[in-house]
C-alpha cells in the first residue's frame, strides 16, 4: 500500500505489516473456526494466571482514578529498584526507573530519543527491527551460530562494531532469549560488556524473561557494565500479565539525560500507565511467599516441559538445545534437509505453512526473527497449555523438583502438538 484516498504513507512504513506473531495467531483462529484442531505454538504468551494476591491488589485499587506521574508511581519505582537489587544484585535507584505501558513501548521510546544505530543479534525478537524502522534508525545485525546456542560472541560483536568506530550504537541483548530460550553465562556477559565499553556502545538489556530463568539464576549484564546498561523488564512474562501492559526500564545514573528525554516524550504521548495497574504491580514485586512459590512452580514447569519438547525434537532428527529460561525453543531442521527437500519444503516459512495445514501445529519460521528465508529454523512457544491447571497439579506434588512436570496432565495439549509435529517430520 502506498497511498490512501488522501495523502501518502510515511516512507519508512512501506511494507510494514501486522506483527508476524499476531498474523500466525489469526491464521490459526481461521482454521479453528473451520472446525480444525490447532496446536498454537506460535504465540509467546504466558500460560499462567496472574497470582491471586496481585489480582486482589488490583481489585483494591480499582477506584484509583487520577493521572499518575509520567515516570511512574513513586512507590512502584522504589519497588522496581528493590526488586532489581534482590533478583540480580544490581544496584538501582528509584529515580532511574521508568514505568511504561509495556516494555515494548519503552523500547520504542528509547529508539525515538537516542539517535544511534541499533545492533541486533540474529536471531532476535520480532519487534525490534520494525521499531527501528519506524523510528528511522539503522540496524546492524550480528550473526550467531547454532553451535553457540544462537548466542552472539564477543569477538564477532567487536568485529562488526569496528567497521565504523565511534559511531553511536545501542546493542539490544535479550536473555533468556525469545526466540531461542538460551541465556548467556557470566563469562560471556563480561566479555560482551567489555566490547561494548571499548566501543562506547550502550546496552539495552531486555531481561523480560529473567525471572523465568529455569534455575532461578538470572544474571544481568549491568553487573559488568553498570554505567552503560538499561535493564528492560515488566510483568508480562513471569507474572502472566501481558494484557495489563506494564513495563519497566532501569537506567544507569550516568544515562540521566536519556531518562529525562524519554519522560518528556512519554508526557506528550501516553502520559502515564493505568493507575490501578501500577498499584497492583507493587504487590507483584513484593517478593512475598505466594509469588515466590508461584515463580518456583512456573519455572519448573517451563524447564521440564521445555526439556521434554527438545528431547522429542532431537529424537525426530532436529537440532535443538534444552532451554535455559522462558518458554521458547529454536529448532534447526537442516539435518533433515534431504527428506524435507524431497517433500518440497525448501524454506522455513514453507515448513511452518505445511505443518499448520497438515498437522494443525502452528509455529513461526526463523525468518521472522532475522534468519535467512532458506534456512529451515523455527520458534516453538511451548505454552499452549492450561497454566492454572498445571500450577495446581504441580503444587499438589509438593516439591517442584521431585518428578518430571512435563508429565502433568495439564500439559497434554503441548505434548500432543509436539507428537504431531515429530510424526510429520518422520514422514
Ligand atoms: N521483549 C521480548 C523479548 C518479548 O518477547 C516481549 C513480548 N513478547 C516484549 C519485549 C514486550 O513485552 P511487553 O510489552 O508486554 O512488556
Amino acid at each position: 500500500m502506498r497511498a490512501g484516498p488522501i495523502g501518502e504513507l510515511a516512507p519508512q512504513l512501506h511494507g510494514l505489516g501486522l506483527s508476524a506473531t499476531l498474523e500466525i495467531n489469526e491464521r490459526s483462529n481461521a482454521l479453528i473456526s473451520e472446525g480444525r484442531e490447532v496446536y498454537k505454538l506460535g504465540l509467546g504468551q504466558s500460560p499462567f494466571p496472574v497470582p491471586d494476591c496481585v489480582v486482589a491488589a488490583l481489585q483494591r485499587h480499582a477506584g484509583e482514578k487520577d493521572y499518575l506521574p509520567v515516570r511512574g508511581l513513586p512507590a512502584l519505582r522504589e519497588a522496581v529498584a528493590n526488586h532489581q537489587r534482590r533478583v540480580c544484585g544490581v544496584k538501582a535507584r528509584a529515580e532511574d526507573v521508568l514505568i511504561g505501558p509495556g516494555s515494548k513501548e519503552l523500547l520504542f521510546l528509547l529508539q525515538v530519543v537516542y539517535d544511534a544505530q541499533l545492533v541486533l543479534p540474529n536471531p532476535s525478537w520480532v519487534s525490534y527491527e520494525p521499531q527501528a524502522r519506524i523510528a528511522g534508525r539503522e540496524v546492524l545485525w550480528v550473526d550467531s551460530q547454532r553451535e553457540d546456542k544462537w548466542r552472539i560472541q564477543a569477538e564477532e560483536l567487536d568485529r562488526v562494531a569496528s567497521a565504523e568506530p565511534g559511531r553511536p550504537r545501542v546493542l539490544l541483548l535479550n536473555y533468556p532469549s525469545n526466540p531461542t530460550g538460551a541465556t548467556y553465562s557470566r563469562a560471556q556477559l563480561q566479555a560482551i560488556a567489555e566490547v561494548a565499553r571499548a566501543h562506547g556502545m550502550l546496552i539495552l538489556s531486555d531481561e523480560i524473561y529473567g525471572e523465568l530463568h529455569h534455575e532461578g539464576d538470572h544474571v544481568s549484564i549491568a553487573s559488568y557494565y553498570p554505567e552503560g546498561t538499561i535493564i528492560s523488564g515488566g510483568l508480562s512474562k513471569w507474572c502472566g500479565a501481558g494484557g495489563w501492559r506494564l513495563g519497566t526500564f532501569v537506567l544507569a545514573p550516568e544515562l540521566r539525560w536519556i531518562t529525562d528525554a524519554m519522560a518528556a516524550v512519554a508526557s506528550e504521548t501516553f502520559t502515564s500507565v493505568s493507575a490501578p495497574i501500577q498499584y497492583a504491580a507493587i504487590e507483584a514485586l513484593s517478593g512475598n511467599e505466594e509469588i515466590t512459590r508461584y515463580l518456583a512452580l512456573s519455572r519448573a514447569i517451563c524447564r521440564d516441559l521445555g526439556r521434554w519438547v527438545a528431547t522429542e525434537l532431537r529424537g525426530a532428527g532436529a537440532s535443538v538445545d534444552d532451554p535455559d529460561g522462558g518458554f521458547y525453543l529454536f529448532p534447526d531442521f537442516e539435518p533433515l534437509s534431504e527428506a524435507l527437500d524431497a517433500r518440497g519444503v525448501r524454506s522455513g516459512s514453507e515448513l511452518a505453512r505445511r505443518c499448520l495445514e497438515e498437522t494443525g501445529v502452528a509455529f513461526l519460521p526463523g525468518s521472522c526473527f532475522g534468519r535467512p528465508a532458506s534456512e529451515r529454523t523455527a520458534r516453538l512457544a511451548y505454552v499452549n497449555f492450561d497454566g492454572a491447571q498445571a500450577l495446581a497439579e504441580a503444587a499438589q506434588r509438593g516439591d517442584e523438583n521431585a518428578g518430571d512436570l512435563a508429565e502433568l496432565s495439564a500439559c497434554e495439549s503441548t505434548r500432543e502438538g509436539v507428537r504431531r509435529l515429530t510424526d510429520w517430520l518422520r514422514g
